[in-house]
Formats: structure tokens, sequence, C-alpha cells
């Protein structure tokens, strides 16, 4: 047995903080500097998902690209959202994990789009040939200064992403959802710590609490459990295509107690237990990845 030795979490990932560095949104992670750490080369699984199917909205890069690697080693077969301008970090991902005999498949599209979300689990339950965990990953976050300053664009974008998709993919995905499945929603510290210049985001991330916790209750009944993790500050392509002002970025994660950023592979054992068997008797719950900044 390999004796692993214990590791400090305040050095444990990158402790120093970033460069600034803009990308048009929803940005490709392959290109920021440095690369997210998704636990490509460190995340190793023990069948806690084995047979199961699930969906990874997101998927591409950053947290749910961390969820996708580890359910994929967990031993589910997985299908994959994201925008088609993130083909780049989506093939990234296909080819690490096809080469580790893993069933992956993309399916690139619109979440704003009800029609899409109707379509892409219609996609994901025939190719999977069923659908039993739904990871809703992907988001919109787009900083401003001043209320004045969030369009009517902006404020529709970042809703449809951010909490109407969840209810299109639920409303699609029932039909085909057996006792034992499992929904996990992507939340934020923004819930109930938000920042000012994330007004929209944070209302919406707010919406994903209550969305996830009447859900929860609503499809208790069914057998199904549905629970959301709430991250703090990770680095994520979302920071570098505008979810930041440029300016804090290289002081991005340094005012946690743990006094860094996190990053996608610290949040991917998470997605996994409330997607599996071993959170049997959780649902509505929030769980918090913050660095210290708790939740409640
Ligand atoms: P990310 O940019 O790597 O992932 C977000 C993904 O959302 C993108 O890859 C994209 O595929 C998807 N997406 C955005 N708009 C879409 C649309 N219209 N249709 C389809 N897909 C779309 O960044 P991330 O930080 O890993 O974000 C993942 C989730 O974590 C988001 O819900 C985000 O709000 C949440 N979150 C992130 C942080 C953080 O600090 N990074 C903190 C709290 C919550
Ligand atoms: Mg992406």
């Amino acid at each position: 047995m390999e004796n692993k030795k214990i590791q400090n979490p305040l050095h444990q990932y990158r402790d120093e903080g970033y460069e600034k560095q803009l990308q048009k949104a929803p940005g490709i992670q392959e290109e920021m500097k440095p690369v997210p750490d998704c636990g490509e080369k460190t995340y190793k699984g023990s069948d806690k998902l084995k047979g199961r199917k699930a969906l990874i909205t997101g998927g591409d890069s950053g947290i749910g690209r961390a969820a996708a690697i580890a359910f994929a080693r967990e031993g589910a077969d997985i299908a994959v959202n994201y925008l088609p301008s993130e083909q780049k970090d989506a093939e990234s991902l296909l080819e690490l994990l096809e080469k580790e005999g893993k069933k992956v498949i993309l399916i690139p599209g619109d979440l704003k789009d009800e029609n899409f979300c109707k379509e892409l689990i219609e996609k994901a339950n025939k190719e999977l040939g069923g659908l039993d965990v739904l990871a809703l990953v992907a988001g919109k976050q787009v900083a401003q200064e001043k209320i004045e300053d969030i369009t009517t664009e902006q404020l529709e974008a970042t809703f449809k992403t951010n909490v109407f998709s969840l209810f299109w993919i639920v409303k699609a995905a029932l039909p085909y959802l057996p006792a034992g499945a499992t929904i996990v929603t992507t939340s934020s510290i923004q819930a109930f710590q938000p920042s000012p210049t994330l007004v929209d985001y944070a209302s919406t991330k707010s919406a994903i609490v209550a969305f996830t916790r009447a859900l929860a209750k609503q499809l208790a009944s069914k057998g199904i459990r549905v629970n959301s993790v709430a991250p703090g500050p990770i680095w994520t392509a979302l920071q570098v295509s505008g979810g930041q002002p440029q300016d804090k970025l290289p002081e991005f994660g340094q005012d946690t107690p743990l006094k860094r950023a996190g990053q996608p592979a610290e949040l991917a054992a998470t997605y996994v237990l409330l997607a599996s068997e071993d959170s049997s008797y959780t649902t509505a719950e929030v769980y918090g990845i913050t660095g210290g900044n708790h939740t409640t």
C-alpha cells in the first residue's frame, strides 16, 4: 500500500493569487493561466456509481468537469452538456476518459432554450440507455458594479441559464428517473453571503437553494433525492470570463479562512457522495465547500 503523506489544506493546492486575464464568456479552461485542476491526474474511483447513468451540465470545464471525471471513474456512464463554443474543453475530457475505457457522450447546446433542454434529456436517456443522476452544474455569472448596468438581456440570460433550465431539465427527465435517482444542483456561497457586484447571479443562486429544498420534499415520496453543492471561490473559466471584476483576480480566494481559492477537484467527492447511495438518508441539503466562509 502506498503510504500517503498527510497534507495541509492551506497548501494542498495553489495558495497564491492569480494574474489578471480576460476571456470572452464562457471561456476555454485550457487557455487559463494556470489551468484549473479538475482531478485529471488525481481522482481515483472505487465503484461508488457503478452502473449509474448520469447527465452533467457544464461538464466541459471547472466544477462540472471535475464531477464528470469523478463520476466516470466511479463507474457511471456519462452524458456531458456544454455550449458549442466550448468544444475544445469537451473534447479533451472525452479523450481523457475514453482512453480509460469510459462511456462518455457529448451533447452540446444552449440551456437557455427550453426545447434544447427537452432534446438533451431525450438524447441522454436514449444514448445512455436510461438516466438516474442529474448533476446540474452549468451556470452564468457576469459581475456588474451597479444594478443600473444589469441589462434585461443579462438578467434574462442569467436566470434562464441558472434557474429556468433546472425546471425544464427536471420536468423532461422525471418520466425516466427511477426510485433511487439523485439530482444534484449547484448553488453558491453567493446565496448566503452575496457580493455587491453579483446582484442578479446571487439572486439566481438563492433561487436554486429554494428549488432544491422544495423539489426534494416533493420528490421524496418517489424515492428521488435532491441536494445542492454551494461552492465558495473556485478557480474556473467562469471567473476569468466576466464573473469577477479583473482587479479582483490577484486576490481571488485569499480572503477565506483557508487563504486560497479552491480547485474544481476539491468538489468532486461531494458530487459523488450526493449522487451515490452513500448519501441515502440525505435530501433537501446544501453542502458548502467554501474554504471556511460557511453557508449558515
Ligand atoms: P465553468 O465556466 O468552468 O463552468 C460553467 C459551465 O456552464 C460552462 O462550462 C458552460 O458549459 C456552462 N454554461 C453556461 N451557460 C450555458 C448555457 N447557456 N448553456 C449550456 N451550458 C452553459 O465555471 P464553474 O465555476 O465550474 O461553474 C460551475 C458552476 O459552479 C456554476 O453553476 C457556477 O455558478 C457555480 N459556482 C462557481 C463558483 C466559482 O467560484 N467558480 C462559486 C460558486 C458557484
Ligand atoms: Mg466551460
